[in-house]
């Protein structure tokens, strides 16, 4: 089974039926959370976090939301869990996912390109960093 590290970012958790929803989502789509927890991100973690982007017009706006409130962090594992759980988040930019791909969660619960939901991680290298930076005492066999 492949892992990857998913995020309900701050907006979702604010949002008992959002959170619900995506959870059931999780589930029925054949995940096994295998690490989970509630974490709000600091100013320090949220920029290692998301270094790759700290040229972007939008890494401020980026950090400043993911520091607004405690997000809830999971371990997926799946055949496959990284390409699967991108489908199932859909576009990363939430109109285009309202547009196009209504049904995934992006597409129902994103409310702008940076409010978009959730994170997956894309690659089985970051999926391995993702998770060892945000659960360093999870080890991977
Ligand atoms: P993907 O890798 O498929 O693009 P992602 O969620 O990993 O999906 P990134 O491009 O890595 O997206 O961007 C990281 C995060 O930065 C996004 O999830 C989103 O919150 C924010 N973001 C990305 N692009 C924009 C944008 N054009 N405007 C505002 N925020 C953005
Ligand atoms: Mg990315």
């Amino acid at each position: 089974l492949e892992l990857t590290l998913a995020i309900l970012k701050p907006h979702v958790i604010k949002n008992p039926h959002s959170l619900a929803s995506i959870r059931k989502l999780i589930l029925s789509s054949h995940f096994k959370v295998v690490q989970s927890k509630r974490f709000t991100f600091n100013d320090e973690i949220a920029k290692r976090f998301y270094n790759e982007h700290k040229d972007k017009f939008f890494y401020n706006r980026l950090i400043t939301f993911m520091t607004s409130g405690p997000s809830d962090l999971y371990v997926l594992a799946r055949e496959n869990a990284i390409q699967e759980w991108r489908n199932l988040m859909g576009p990363t930019k939430a109109y285009k996912a309202q547009y196009d791909d209504p049904e995934t969660i992006r597409g129902q619960f994103g409310l702008s390109d940076t409010r978009n939901a959730t994170h997956g991680s894309d690659s089985a290298q970051s999926a391995a960093k993702e998770i060892g930076l945000l659960f360093p005492d999870f080890d991977i066999i």
